[in-house]
């Protein structure tokens, strides 16, 4: 499969290695969006987030909380923004599951989670409820 996520892995494709264990690679993103911007992403190739088996999910938590680690002790940030695009809808581009560990900074001029999308649906949040019983 011609993933470019998959040839990082493979070291056909050069990264910047910010953590790494035996099923996960962290590394610098190359059009960073802030200071250390870090996308970590499992080493067999996955398409998103819902085909992670419950031990591969574990591992990734596990991960994504080293990884945050080893950027806290090199770059010293104040705190974390941590997502992923899941699937085209949400954002994805590459195709190969890669969470996103944003660094913040005081002042940085970012914003929340909230402001990724403001589109809520025209049904009270209290109808809206009635479909998760
Ligand atoms: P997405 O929009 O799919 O959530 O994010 C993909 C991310 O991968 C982008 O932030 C983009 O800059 C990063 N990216 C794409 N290709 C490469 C690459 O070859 N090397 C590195 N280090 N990052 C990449
Ligand atoms: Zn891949």
């Amino acid at each position: 499969m011609d993933c470019i996520f998959c040839d990082i892995v493979s070291g056909s494709v050069p990264n910047h290695t910010v953590y790494q264990d035996e099923n996960f690679l962290a590394f610098l993103d190359i059009f960073p969006h802030a200071k250390g911007h870090t996308v970590l992403i499992p080493k067999a190739h996955r398409d998103n987030f819902a085909v992670l088996t419950d031990e591969e999910t574990s591992g990734l938590a596990l991960a994504i909380k080293k990884a945050m680690e080893k950027v806290q002790m090199v770059l010293n940030p104040d705190g974390f923004n941590v997502g992923w695009n899941e699937d085209p809808a949400g954002g994805q581009v590459v195709p190969h599951l890669h969470v996103h560990i944003f660094p913040r900074y005081n002042g940085d001029g970012g914003g929340s989670m909230h402001s990724i999308i403001k589109n809520p649906s025209q049904t009270p949040v209290n109808e809206l409820a009635k479909k998760f019983v």
